[in-house]
């Protein structure tokens, strides 16, 4: 069983907490996802995993084991890095061999000669060849195999670096952003890869990432972190329709979350000079005190046409089969999230080739169905 488990996972460098109070449990052979912005902290989380970064405090249990206080060599876990590391005068086969020699390792390794056919012999066992050449296999390097990694693609040189990885039927593979070296199109099928590979060699996985399409279409479960903090953890649906706050509502989705200044009294959801009934979800709040609070609605829940809420276009971008509107809003206020990335603008995604143009006036509707709210703190309300 390899499930992992962390408990108040710290670390400080120089007075700065890179992972804060971190608790967190990972099943046997989930895949979770450590998801955020560059600087969050998700590699040193990665990294204080794979024992390359001591904990300032906390403790890391794989299965029934602690292991924050063991060696790396002892967690039993293969690390993949963004670059592959792999060793440029060594073959394909050498290079997914070698974790397996290291293994076995001798001094006399190092010695030319006899170093030598030592790891040769090692590597022409039969069960040490058979291993690799499955290995090859799944990896569809089997043709490669006597080639050097300067000569192999980045995504082959990836494969190979993943090759390494699985011979050594380890529990957990950490993988630190695979995938970044690689342009778009092999980025994709190698997502597929992965998944695939993490069905078929059943280990647990945690991978780091800051593309939240990886995160949403690879992880089981995603831990999405902030300022070495945890903002949310959970399935990728979980975090797409029901966020902590309005930084993990921003984070995912493409584009992002529309947050709209608004306020919730008897007669119903107020935003600017409109006036909208609290649809049913949100109905009870209509019963208490009357509050200002942030309206979170996707772009693909706004329309254009006979709507309640004025505005002008201020950006229309065509992108394939859709397109996307900013609207500078008349009456209402976009709010600034604090990452300061937020527009002034109102984002709508309409099917189909617009023909609006900048400067135009329209009327936006909203479909409220899977609407939230926030506290303007960014706190979600919870009804
Ligand atoms: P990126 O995606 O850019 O790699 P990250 O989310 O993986 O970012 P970390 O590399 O974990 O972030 O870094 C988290 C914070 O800890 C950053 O502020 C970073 O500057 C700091 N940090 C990381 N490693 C060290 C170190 N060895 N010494 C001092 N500070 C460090």
């Amino acid at each position: 069983m390899a499930s992992i488990s962390l408990k108040g996972v710290t670390k400080i460098f120089g007075g700065k907490k890179a992972a804060n109070q971190i608790t967190f449990d990972v099943a046997d052979r989930e895949f979770l996802v450590l998801l955020g912005p560059s600087g969050c902290g998700k590699s040193t989380l990665l990294r204080m995993l794979a024992g390359l970064e001591q904990v300032t405090s906390g403790e890391v249990h794989v299965g029934a084991r602690r292991v924050d206080t063991l060696p790396p060599s002892a967690r039993d876990m293969a690390f993949v890095f963004q670059s592959y590391a792999l060793y440029p005068h060594m073959t394909v086969r050498r290079n997914i061999t070698f974790p397996l020699i290291m293994r076995e390792h001798r001094w006399w390794f190092h010695l030319p000669l006899i170093g030598g056919i030592a790891k040769r012999r090692i590597e022409q066992t039969p069960a040490v060849r058979d291993l690799v050449e499955r290995t090859a296999r799944t990896l569809a390097l089997t043709e490669m195999l006597d080639q050097y990694p300067r000569t192999l693609s980045g995504g082959q040189r990836q494969r190979v670096a993943l090759g390494r990885a699985m011979v050594r039927q380890p529990d957990v593979f950490l993988m630190d952003e695979p995938l970044s070296n690689l342009d778009a199109k092999l980025r994709t099928s190698m997502r597929a890869e992965i998944i695939k590979l993490h069905r078929e060699v059943g280990g647990t996985f945690v991978y780091v990432t800051h593309d939240q399409i990886e995160a949403m279409t690879m992880g089981t479960r995603i831990a999405l972190m902030r300022d070495g903090v945890v903002q949310q953890f959970g399935t990728p649906r979980e975090i797409y329709t029901d966020p902590a706050n309005t930084f993990v509502a921003r984070f995912i989705g493409t584009p992002p979350m529309n947050l709209i200044e608004a306020r919730i009294e008897p007669r119903g959801l107020v935003i600017g000079k409109a006036v909208l009934p609290l649809p049913g979800h949100l109905a009870a709040l209509g019963q208490q005190a009357a509050r200002d609070v942030l309206l979170g609605i996707r772009p693909h829940a706004l329309g254009l046409g006979n709507g309640v809420l004025a505005g002008q276009v201020a950006l229309v971008e065509h992108v394939g089969a859709e397109s996307i509107v900013s609207i500078k809003l008349d009456h209402a206020n976009t709010a600034h999230s604090d990452d300061g990335e937020s527009g002034d603008d109102v984002m709508v995604v309409v099917q189909g080739y617009s023909d609006l143009r900048a400067g135009q006036p329209v009327h936006l509707s909203l479909d409220l169905g899977e609407a939230v709210l926030f506290e303007r703190d960014g706190q979600r309300i919870r009804v």
